[in-house]
């Protein structure tokens, strides 16, 4: 079996040894992995894939995608307007929604492409200047605006938390946002993190290098 394969299902075994109840979904980080590493991890029945970046989830999914219905790719990286289009033709979900020009964009095309994307909310949980997401004190109103004004379905919020090694505070306050919202699912923890995000529930943990092997 394939390290990548091992690696996996060890990480799967892990969650499962969590006291969480909810269900845990693994979105597969493959960000500048080459299809010659992803293809293993697909015939083992995975699903869930994570890129970062539009040009290349095309590129590399297209294929894939018109083949395999049940294949499910996750935009988890900073999405600008004018690709929005590209995103809402390749992805299933969205995890870096995060400002109103962006969202009225998603929502036209997804009309014109027949699409339903399934959406995250990023947010600012630090409030830190030149980080990607919506600031705390202004996510109420635009949840409810691209809730109600145009109709995406929003799954939940998500976060990268502050670099400061404590990523468990920030968690659980995403947990409370959540939770404030009555939102069912919530994308956080990575690699070094997800443990900690498990038990905060998460729901929908990203998780490259793990399973993959260093970026180079
Ligand atoms: C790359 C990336 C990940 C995966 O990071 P690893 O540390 O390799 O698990 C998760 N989330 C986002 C937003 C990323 O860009």
């Amino acid at each position: 079996m394939s390290t990548i394969i091992e690696r996996f299902n060890k990480i799967k075994l892990n969650i499962a040894s969590t006291k969480s109840f909810q269900r845990v979904n693994i979105i597969a980080v493959s960000k500048t992995f080459s299809l010659d590493h992803i293809r293993p991890l697909i015939d083992h029945g995975h699903r869930h894939f994570g890129e970062n970046k539009v040009q290349e989830a095309t590129s590399k999914w297209s294929e894939i995608k018109d083949t395999n219905e049940s294949v499910k790719l996750h935009m988890i990286g900073k999405l600008q307007s004018n690709k929005a289009k590209d995103a809402v033709k390749v992805f299933d979900y969205i995890h870096s929604l995060d400002n109103k020009k962006l969202a009225d964009t998603l929502a036209k095309h997804q009309i014109s492409l027949k699409k339903n994307i399934k959406y995250f909310i990023q947010v600012n949980i630090g409030n830190e200047i030149h980080k990607s997401g919506i600031p705390v004190n202004e996510l109420d109103p635009f949840y409810n605006y691209c809730k109600t004004e145009l109709n995406l379905n929003i799954l939940g919020l998500m976060v990268i938390p502050p670099n400061d090694n404590n990523p468990k505070k920030y968690f659980k306050s995403l947990n409370e946002l959540n939770k404030s919202l009555a939102l069912q699912d919530l994308s956080m923890g990575m690699s070094a993190d997800y443990m900690e995000a498990v038990n905060n529930g998460a729901t929908f943990v990203r998780i490259g290098s793990s399973i993959f092997g260093e970026r180079l």
